[in-house]
């Protein structure tokens, strides 16, 4: 089972990858954070991604493709959950020749449909724990105790560098003009179903849980 969470950022693909994850044996394939990890351990990528990024532009196709198929060889377990990539044309045509080459194919391209005017505010206000991960946000989601992970009781949080106003207006219309166009492509093979990105995030998983059971 191989799927792809579409949606622009702020949608919930990150969260509801992670929430599929933990209940299915799958894996979760952010490019986003691959890039992220790569920029913290400055290897070549970083260097060359982390401007970029900060701008909240696109990273080449050929350095997000190259890493997400050096991720497929060390094998996924039940299954991909692409999240944040593909984002353009180029990147959905190198996601079917790798996935063909290695005898697997897409189930499901689950789009998260959101309001674009609470994006920025859901985005503004979040942030992780930099211990175990956990997502929470200033207004939606604080820690039970303020200052401490609900979940790994670390007090260390933080925040992305591209989780500002200024960058949020380009990375909108990136998904606008680079990655929503990639939809038909996947339409024409039938392989789109839509979920209501606005609902509460339990409601999101059972929406898609049913795609995936289905
Ligand atoms: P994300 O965590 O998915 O919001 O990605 C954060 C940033 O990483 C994006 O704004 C891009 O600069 C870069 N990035 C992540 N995935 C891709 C991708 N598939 N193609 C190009 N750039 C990407």
């Amino acid at each position: 089972m191989n799927i792809i969470l579409l949606g622009p950022p702020g949608a919930g693909k990150g969260t509801q990858a992670s929430r599929l994850v933990a209940g299915r044996f799958m894996v979760q394939l952010s490019t986003g954070d691959m890039l992220r990890a790569a920029v913290k351990a400055a290897t070549p990528v970083g260097l060359q991604a982390k401007a970029i990024m900060a701008r909240g532009e696109l990273v080449s196709d050929a350095i997000v493709s190259a890493l997400i198929g050096e991720r497929l060889d060390q094998g996924v377990g039940a299954g991909a959950i692409f999240d944040g990539f593909p984002r353009t044309a180029a990147q959905a045509e190198a996601l079917e020749v790798l996935l063909a080459a290695r005898g697997q194919a897409l189930d499901h391209v689950i789009e998260l449909t959101v309001d674009e005017a609470v994006l920025t505010e859901r985005i503004v206000g979040r942030y992780t724990c930099a211990n175990c991960g956990e997502g929470y946000h200033d207004r939606f989601k604080q820690p039970l105790v303020a200052g401490v992970c609900d979940v790994c009781g670390s007090t260390e949080f933080k925040r992305r560098p591209d989780d500002t106003a200024a960058t949020i207006a380009t990375r909108m219309a990136v998904y606008r003009g680079e990655t929503a166009p990639i939809l038909p492509f996947y339409e024409t093979r039938g392989l789109v179903r839509r979920v209501d990105g606005m609902a509460d995030i339990e409601q999101v998983t059972a929406a898609i849980e049913v795609i995936l059971d289905g």
